[in-house]
């Protein structure tokens, strides 16, 4: 698995990040200090940060859901874009890795914006549709364990307004979803894919940015 965009070389692809990326200096500091970790490459790379807090701005967004923080790129990346009554509902079950976020979420000014749920996912999820906030949230990104992004998939949809956007990340999985699968990850993630081809409950679109992004517009 790749956290760049396929078929770049990498002559293009610092092209990119010389001339588009404008990251916080937490934003810097919290790749550098996940650089050393034995999954760093779990960490979204800056242009997809960068693409992410665009979509926020873009759908005047305040209250999101993150499922997969790790150490926090993704959840910084969108809470710098959201105003400062914005919220980000964050959902991870390591405490190990969320903690190496948490004080680059202070430097940048908005870990009051971040609620950070260690539980499984699922069960954060199922307890905001019970408290009765379906309908209620405006975008929601999908980066965690790969099989159960079915169930995170529906629940966002019912916790998404209309016209809502969940993207989730991974869809081509370094191109294996393209060749028959030999994990449990990759034929969930071709199920996935087919499904949401045909779901007529959004508008659809599958980016090549990093490792594959799906974006999903609740009609
Ligand atoms: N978005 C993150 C970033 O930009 O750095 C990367 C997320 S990483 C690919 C996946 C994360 O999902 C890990 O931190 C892992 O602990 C978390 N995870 C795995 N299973 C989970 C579950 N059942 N519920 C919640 N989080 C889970
Ligand atoms: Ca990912």
């Amino acid at each position: 698995m790749s956290n760049k965009t396929l078929n770049l070389n990498e002559t293009l692809y610092q092209y990119i990040l010389d001339h588009s990326i404008r990251e916080h200096p937490a934003q810097t500091a919290l790749r550098a200090a996940t650089d050393t970790h034995p999954y760093a490459q779990m960490q979204i790379s800056p242009e997809q940060g960068q693409f992410m807090a665009m979509l926020v701005k873009l759908l005047g967004a305040r209250r999101t859901i993150e499922i997969g923080v790790f150490t926090g790129y993704s959840a910084l990346s969108v809470a710098l874009a959201l105003p400062d009554d914005g919220k980000l509902l964050a959902c991870d079950i390591s405490d190990e890795y969320t903690r190496i976020g948490k004080p680059f979420w202070e430097q940048a000014g908005v870990a009051h914006k971040i609620d950070l749920q260690l539980a499984p996912a699922q069960r954060t999820l199922d307890a905001r549709i019970s408290a009765g906030e379906s309908g209620q949230y405006d975008f929601a990104f999908i980066d965690a364990d790969k099989c159960s992004y079915d169930g995170y998939y529906e629940s966002c949809l019912q916790l998404l307004r209309k016209g809502g956007l969940i993207a989730i990340d991974n869809t081509l999985w370094s191109g294996k979803v393209a060749a028959p699968s030999t994990s449990d990850d990759t034929t969930a993630l071709q199920k996935f894919n087919i499904k949401l081809h045909r779901d007529e409950r959004i508008d659809l679109s599958l980016l090549p940015i990093s490792d594959g992004l799906t974006l999903a517009l609740k009609r």
